[in-house]
């Protein structure tokens, strides 16, 4: 350690400086603070598993590879300014320390000094040239998803960093003493940039900087990981003071960058959903009232049409890099707006009702679905089979479905497996889920909890995404929850044993939202289309598939407002010139279908779900029926 030269006067002016730039910049932090701590606990909050948060801390922070890997160019420049504030923070303790007369690492003796001093140059060199295409990105290109008005905050935010970074190498590259006239010049220029810095930060989009790294570490990991309510006068998200930490916490983490606005569904094909309103709403919201408000959620800052026009296809939270979770938002506001009765829309109103009579969304008799099992001669599950097939609403009443599903048993009986259905079952409960009525989904789900542990069913099948994450997940919260497998997984694991198909028609796969994001499952559909036909990608595919405009719910909620989403998927879908469009899931295969009609009503390609594709390789046998769907 060694001691340098500053006068009496020097030291006075910058510590005062240091204090006001201390004060400056606590103010707003602490009201931040006292917000986010303000806020309700989250109830299911815990702790472990701690392995996992500091793997995603890892990954996402430290590697910034989220933040890379969708963006790969913006990404990085952005990863190399966030890497440079790690390197620079060593640098600025001992730049401020010189202020002092004080120098804990001295750049030009001994080996670990200049060797780090080193490496800050090479980084102050990659953050210099980052932040300038960053800068020329955002005020020059001007990608919309960056917002129409130009910030103001990130231009000094760039000057600043420009400021500190050309600083430093000035003093690096002369080899500028600190007791020099120009020394003394340049290190105060770098001393004001950082003081200026401090207040601005807490005061713009920059405190992401600070918060974003806390916010992935608290984050409740997995996808759409829906809170449960917690006693009687839960309701979900109706007034501030019904908002929790985490939601707190990710409304101030937003960084803007319209990662999830760029890939929404809804935004891009013309609804007022924007979800980047719906984290900036809420800022706004918490900026105006603070913590515990009982000012109404929905009004002013955030809007009630917006948040039921969420198809719930998890393209924001997947896309996010600083950790909100978008889909306990939105459907905690729906809650909030739906088990309070304020919710008034005629399309919704009708589907519980069908719900709660019918135990099914398209308002079927149950004697239907008897007709078909009897009609399929579908055997029902006694307890010795291997598994429990579930027919779920579309595969029992459906007549896509019900093609769908058949095709499935034709080959679980070549394969010689075993299955059973259920004599009787409702409506997993899906859409109630997501549109916020948690009284319907707590019936629905207990209803088939009773019917599936009264034949102690142990392994169930399905041909329906949103069926596997309702049971597999969401009944969790009503009480248990059963090994459930979608019928792709248990295609590709069979595959070898079917035979080879005679033609491989040129085949378009599309990643139902339910099936990617939600379960990972990209790989074994493509293998199940792989082997009975020429597999053709569409541009959006696999975690950046575009939905098909069926979930959460708004598959029964009448028309859309601008563009009906599936047609904008078919467009991309036809635009392969495959001959045939290949489904995993019952509610794409319907939003497809009328899509793909409408966007080419003459040669529309034809849509099968992946069974089928499966099942047309098994040799014909005789007398066997495929009308059973009628
Ligand atoms: S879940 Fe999908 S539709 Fe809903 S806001 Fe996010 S991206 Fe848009
Ligand atoms: S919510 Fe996330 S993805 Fe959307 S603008 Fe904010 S930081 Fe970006």
């Amino acid at each position: 350690m060694g001691a340098l030269h500053r006068t009496g006067l020097e030291m006075g002016v910058l510590a005062t400086l240091l204090a006001i730039s201390g004060l400056l910049f606590a103010g707003p932090m602490k009201r931040v603070v006292a917000i986010i701590l303000g806020s309700k606990p989250d109830a299911d909050f815990q702790w472990a598993p701690l392995g996992r948060r500091a793997a995603d801390f890892l990954w996402e922070v430290v590697c910034q590879a989220k933040v890379i890997r969708e963006r790969p160019l913006a990404g990085l420049a952005h990863a190399f300014v966030f890497w440079g504030f790690c390197a620079f923070s060593v640098v600025t303790i001992n730049h401020i320390g010189l202020g002092f007369g004080v120098r804990w690492i001295d750049p030009r003796e001994g080996v670990w000094g200049p060797a780090y001093y080193a490496v800050a140059a090479l980084f102050a060199g990659a953050v210099a040239f980052s932040i300038s295409v960053l800068a020329v990105r955002r005020f020059v290109l001007r990608p919309k998803w960056l917002g129409e008005q130009l910030s103001l905050g990130s231009g000094l935010v760039a000057l600043l960093i420009l400021i500190l970074m050309g600083t430093y190498l000035a003093e690096y590259r002369l080899r500028l003493e600190p007791a020099s006239g120009a020394g003394r010049l340049v290190w105060w220029m770098h001393t004001a940039a950082l003081l200026i810095f401090l207040p601005v930060i807490v005061r713009t989009k920059h405190l992401h900087l600070l918060l974003a790294p806390v916010t992935i570490f608290l984050s409740r990991g997995g996808f759409s990981r829906i809170p449960p309510l917690v006693g009687e006068e839960d309701f979900g998200l109706v007034t501030g003071a019904d908002s929790t930490r985490l939601v707190a916490l990710q409304a101030f983490s937003c960084v803007e960058c319209g990662r999830c606005q760029e890939h929404c569904p809804a935004y891009n094909t013309g609804k007022i959903l924007n979800p980047k309103e719906i984290a900036l709403g809420l800022r706004s919201y918490f900026k105006a009232h603070g913590a515990g408000s009982e000012e109404p959620l929905l009004g002013e800052y955030l809007s009630e049409e917006a948040i039921f026009q969420c198809t719930t296809c998890g393209a924001c939270e997947y896309q996010c890099p600083v950790g909100i979770e978008h889909l306990p938002l939105l459907v905690g506001l729906r809650r909030g707006a739906v088990n309070t009765g304020q919710w008034e829309d005629a399309h919704g109103g009708e589907l519980f009702l069908r719900l709660e009579r019918n135990g099914n969304p398209l308002g079927m008799s149950a004697l239907e679905r008897d007709k078909f099992i009897k009609r399929a001669e579908l055997p029902l599950y006694d307890g010795t089979q291997e598994y429990l097939l579930w027919l779920g609403c579309m595969g029992a009443y459906d007549p896509a479905g019900r093609e769908s599903l058949l095709a499935l048993t034709r080959v679980m009986r070549y394969l010689g497996v075993s299955w059973g259905v259920l004599k009787k079952e409702k409506c997993t409960g899906d859409a109630a889920r997501r549109l916020g009525n948690d009284l319907v989904f707590q019936q629905l789900a207990e209803f088939n909890i009773g019917q599936l542990q009264a034949v102690r069913a142990r392994k169930l099948i399905s041909i329906c995404p949103h069926c596997v994450r309702t049971i597999g997940e969401d009944w969790k919260q009503a009480g248990a929850s059963f090994e459930i497998e979608h019928h792709s997984v248990f295609l590709a694991r069979h595959d070898a044993k079917l035979p080879a198909p005679g033609t491989r028609e040129r085949t378009v796969y599309h990643d139902p939202c339910y099936l990617g994001r939600y379960l990972e499952t990209y790989d074994e559909p493509r293998a199940v289309v792989a082997g009975a036909a020429e597999l053709i990608e569409v541009a959006r595919r696999r975690e950046r598939s575009f939905c098909c405009g069926a979930g959460g719910g708004l598959a029964f909620l009448g028309e859309e407002k601008g563009t009906r989403v599936s047609r904008e998927r078919a467009v991309e879908l036809a635009a392969t010139e495959a001959g045939t469009v290949a489904a995993a899931c019952p509610f794409c295969h319907t939003m497809l279908r009328d899509g793909l009609a409408a966007v080419r009503p003459l040669n529309a390609p034809q849509i099968v779900d992946i069974a089928q594709l499966a099942a047309a390789r098994l040799p014909r046998t005789p007398g066997a029926r495929n009308d059973d769907s009628k």
